[in-house]
């Protein structure tokens, strides 16, 4: 059995090598065409040789010659992973839809074909790009306000003013992180443009920045930072200050408030329709001290009020002029004029308009200077929007309506 086996094998081989002299040799100039039909050529084409990942390429077979009818071509890929996917499995055509790819893979897409037994091959080459990821821009954000250091403390409002433009995906919100990133605040922002935002919580006390971030819908983000002191005893001696330097009588040094925080603020007949810009003004200082109430003119009091004056046929080089009369140390009644020019202003200036004299009756009855244009009291940006309290000022208010008038601060 041995021997013989060992004959049966040097034939074989010996058939295989004469095989191969006949089909590869160097000596014919011209290449003999396989034998029929023993041998099938396949040759693939493809649409292209490179594709993104998730792209589509057109495959075809070609097979001479030409095979017994009812064969079949079947498709499959080597590497077999990551896999792609041929539409249909099998044919002479068909498409590859590339795999993902982490980076440039060739790939060999191979077409089989079984004929009598034997399965013949031929292939292609073909190379995945991974598709290139599109560069991400972040948000931006600027700031308006505040532009200085502001002390802050508990029940104070810090308004932050600015601007976000979009990057490349959409907004989704607007963050207060305190300096040891924890994060303090957020407001839902998608559009791009101004906004103003009201930061209550300051988080840990002391001197610090705060940073003021952009998000967007993957988490990208663009940020801006505000100094803040976050001091409830600084904050009363700076408010402190500022009633000192602007609210008390001359002379003794006591402040100057109405005697009471339900103060009536009336309105005439003829200035009915504006009613809600009126709201509007009371609402900027009651979201600081309760304070202010609306009434039409048929209220009657014998007490403190806010009256206001329709003077709207008269032009004049004023919006608005304010009076007050008063006692030693008690605000007792505070005349608002509004003029032909308020009439003319749109609605978001009327309201700010009216918040300013409203602040006049209320707080000072000078102009504060030292707060810069966005101060309710030196607003004249003729949006109510842009009109902000600094947190000095808030408490400023809160200590004059929670102290009796004559205190001294
Ligand atoms: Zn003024």
């Amino acid at each position: 059995m041995k021997k013989l086996s060992i004959a049966s094998f040097i034939s074989i081989i010996i058939a295989i090598i004469s095989g191969c002299g006949g089909g590869g040799g160097g000596i014919n100039t011209t290449p003999t065409p396989p034998p029929t039909p023993s041998g099938y050529t396949i040759t693939v084409s493809l649409s292209n040789n490179t594709v993104q990942e998730g792209n589509e390429v057109y495959v075809k077979a070609r097979v001479s010659p030409d095979p017994p009818s009812g064969s079949v071509i079947t498709w499959s890929q080597e590497p077999a992973s990551p896999a792609g996917s041929f539409n249909p499995p099998s044919g002479f055509q068909t498409t590859w839809t590339a795999p993902k790819v982490s980076s440039p893979t060739t790939f060999t897409l191979k077409a089989s074909l079984s004929v009598g037994g034997a399965i013949y091959f031929g292939v292609a080459s073909i190379t995945v790009q991974p598709q290139q990821a599109p560069p991400q821009n972040p948000p931006t954000i600027s700031l308006d306000y505040p532009t200085s250091e502001q002390v802050v403390g508990t029940g104070t409002l810090l308004t932050i003013l600015g601007s976000i433009s979009q990057g490349s995906n959409p907004l989704k919100e607007l963050q207060v992180v305190d300096s040891d990133n924890s994060l303090l605040q957020k407001w839902t922002i998608t559009q791009p443009g101004d906004f103003r935002i009201d930061l209550s919580n300051f988080g840990s006390k002391g001197e610090k920045s705060l940073k003021i971030r952009m998000v967007d819908s993957i988490n990208l983000y663009s940020e801006t930072q505000i100094q803040v002191i976050n001091d409830d005893y600084l904050l009363e001696e700076k408010a402190r200050e500022f009633l000192r330097k602007y609210n008390v009588a001359p002379g003794d040094g006591g402040t100057v408030p109405f005697a009471t925080t339900d103060i009536p603020v009336i309105v005439p007949d003829s200035l009915k329709q504006y009613w809600q810009t009126f709201q509007s003004a009371c609402d900027f200082w009651n979201k600081y001290v309760p304070l202010l109430h609306l009434y039409p003119v048929s209220y009657t009091t014998n007490d403190y009020f806010i009256k206001v004056l329709d003077e709207t046929n008269q032009s004049s080089n004023y919006v608005a002029v304010t009076f007050r009369t008063y006692g030693i140390h008690t605000v007792a009644e505070g005349y608002i004029h509004l003029y032909k020019d308020w009439l003319d202003e749109p609605d978001s200036a009327k309201i700010e308009a009216l918040a300013h004299e409203l602040g006049h009756v209320l707080l000072t009855p000078s102009e504060v200077t030292e707060y810069g244009s966005y101060m309710v009291m030196w607003p004249f940006v003729g949006d109510i929007q842009w009109t902000i309290l600094p947190p000095i000022v808030q408490k400023a208010v809160r200590l004059l309506y929670s102290n009796p008038p004559a205190w001294t601060p």
